[in-house]
């Protein structure tokens, strides 16, 4: 399951946010999962629970949250959010599942040209830390 990846990649990088800080523990960590990134929010969460256990991140209270998902028009500079795109929901689907299908499916609002870039919405990243 590549939730228990994404969660060693985030709880790791809290723990070395602590260790800089000088931390004594981790009380809350706010996370952004990204619009196109699929996760399963309770497999990320147990994986998060399992992995903080006997470190500084131990019971801090875990905050998820949607990192919406942007495009750019390579041709015409426009930027647009997933919810401006023109596609059903069977292929809405297959683009949370696969990012990369999105260039099938779309085409820029502006210009209708298919040459454009995801420039955020991939991924998981810390959004903030509270320390103690
Ligand atoms: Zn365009």
């Amino acid at each position: 399951m590549h939730e228990w990846a994404l969660a060693e990649g985030v709880v790791l990088t809290a723990l070395k946010v602590a260790e800089e800080k000088n931390a004594k523990r981790i009380l809350e960590i706010k996370v952004r999962l990204g619009e196109l990134q699929q996760v399963e929010e309770p497999v990320f969460k147990t994986a998060l629970k399992e992995l903080t256990r006997g470190t500084k991140a131990e019971k801090s209270n875990v905050e998820f949250l949607t990192g919406r998902a942007q495009f750019k028009c390579n041709r015409c500079g426009r930027v647009w959010g997933f919810k401006d795109m023109k596609i059903g929901a069977e292929e809405s689907e297959l683009v949370h599942f696969v990012p990369d299908v999105v260039h099938v499916y779309s085409r820029c609002p502006s210009c209708e040209s298919p040459d454009f870039s995801i420039e955020q919405g991939r991924g998981v990243w810390i959004d903030s830390i509270k320390l103690e």
